[in-house]
């Protein structure tokens, strides 16, 4: 069975009809533009070829329901009235369900909706915005609503922010919506304005990994919140509305900590911009070392690396790869990889023996491709399949 009948076939199974339309939306990788989110800055990421798909129904009443494949338990059943109360896994897709109608969605009535993903949870694919828009793509479609997708992407922040009370960026709900296959979207962090740019990856014969430590800190919440803050009082000493708008210059005007921080976020918004320049003119094997220039910035000067990301870096690079440094906001998580595609099994091997001499857990090692934005699935109801 298709991924796609199977979610139809849970539906069915469970709310005793067809689903009026199936929709995917996709994890994503950051590539390069870790920490300038928060500083207004640029950010390089790419949809990839796991997805979230959500089966979804109208229903004649004001309820609410949700189910998930990889939340096994009965399902969670609500009210238009009360979602923005949902907890748990649930509040993501309820989370966005309200504001989606707080944005004007049409109709007064509730939903079923089935969700099935091949995106790991909490492995720094973004599952969380892969689940929001599939579900913001599938009422706004359902509903006949003419939201653009930058709509749709502000619905799932604010589901994330206001409801589940994460404190994100747009850049996994804009990647998910708006990324082209193939292709990186460059996103002003300011604007929200995006730019497609070719990856190139295929052609080159180079392949993208992402190493999940299975290593999280107790610290990354504050840790996260400390560096925020530091970035704001680095601004605010300078005289600039946010780091994204301070020079290399600037920063002797700085002491000790707060120099090191904003020169972290001031060269990264540079390589940023070297990588979207080595894209486009066919470079894509020069992005490696700009790469693990971002990681040693991120580990030195914005000092939110930790033994097992260091060590999952060093032994990439001693195998093969072209580059790789840490991505998400630190003190734990996932690793990106560049590499030539030759080299991906043994880079795998030599990861996974590197954390077992080192006595760090056995990290998971994907491979990730690029791939299209979120999308309506080729499924209707009542047509043979
Ligand atoms: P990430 O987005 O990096 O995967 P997050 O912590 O932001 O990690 O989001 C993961 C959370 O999102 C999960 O713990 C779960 O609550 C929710 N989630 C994501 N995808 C699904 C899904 N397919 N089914 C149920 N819950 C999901
Ligand atoms: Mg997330």
């Amino acid at each position: 069975m298709s991924v796609i009948e199977d979610v139809v076939a849970t539906f069915r199974d469970a709310v005793g009809h067809e689903p009026d339309g199936v929709f995917a939306a996709p994890g994503r990788v950051n590539l390069i533009g870790e920490h300038t989110d928060h500083n207004e800055g640029h950010v390089l990421p790419f949809a990839i070829d796991r997805h979230c798909r959500v089966a979804a129904g109208r229903r004649a009443d004001d309820v609410v329901t949700v189910r998930s494949a990889q939340e096994p338990g009965d399902a969670v059943s609500t009210t238009l009235e009360a979602l923005p109360r949902a907890r748990g896994w649930s509040a993501y897709a309820l989370g966005t369900l309200w504001a989606l109608r707080d944005a004007g969605l049409p109709g007064r009535h509730g939903w079923d909706l089935v969700v099935a993903g091949d995106v790991p949870l909490g492995a720094g694919l973004s599952s969380s915005a892969a689940l929001e828009c599939a579900v913001a793509l599938a009422v706004a479609e359902l509903s006949g609503a003419a939201f653009d997708r930058a709509t749709l992407a502000r619905a799932g922040r604010r589901a994330e922010n206001d409801v589940v009370g994460a404190p994100v960026g747009i850049m996994d709900q804009a990647a998910s919506l708006l990324c082209r296959d193939g292709a990186a979207l460059l996103l002003d962090c300011r604007t929200l304005q995006g730019e497609d740019v070719a990856l190139g990856l295929d052609e080159a014969g180079l392949v993208t990994l992402v190493v999940d430590t299975r290593v999280r800190h107790d610290l990354a919440d504050g840790g996260y919140a400390d560096r925020r803050a530091a970035c704001v009082a680095a601004a605010d000493a300078l005289g600039v509305p946010a780091l994204r708008d301070a020079t290399p210059d600037m920063l002797g005007r700085l002491d000790g900590r707060l120099r090191r921080r904003a020169r972290h976020v001031v060269t990264e918004q540079a390589r940023v911009h070297r990588v979207v320049e080595l894209l486009r003119t066919q470079r894509p094997a020069d992005v490696g070392p700009e790469l693990t220039a971002s990681h040693a910035s991120l580990r030195d000067d914005f000092a939110v690396s930790v033994p097992a990301l260091d060590a999952v870096v060093e032994a990439v690079l001693e195998h093969g790869a072209l580059g790789a440094r840490l991505v998400g906001g630190g003190f734990g998580g996932s690793a990106l990889v560049l590499a030539p595609t030759t080299t991906a099994d043994s880079i795998g091997e030599a990861v996974r023996r590197r954390a077992a001499d080192d006595g760090h857990p056995e990290p998971v090692v994907r491979e990730v491709h690029p791939a299209g934005g979120a999308r309506r699935e080729p499924w209707a109801p009542g047509a043979r399949h």
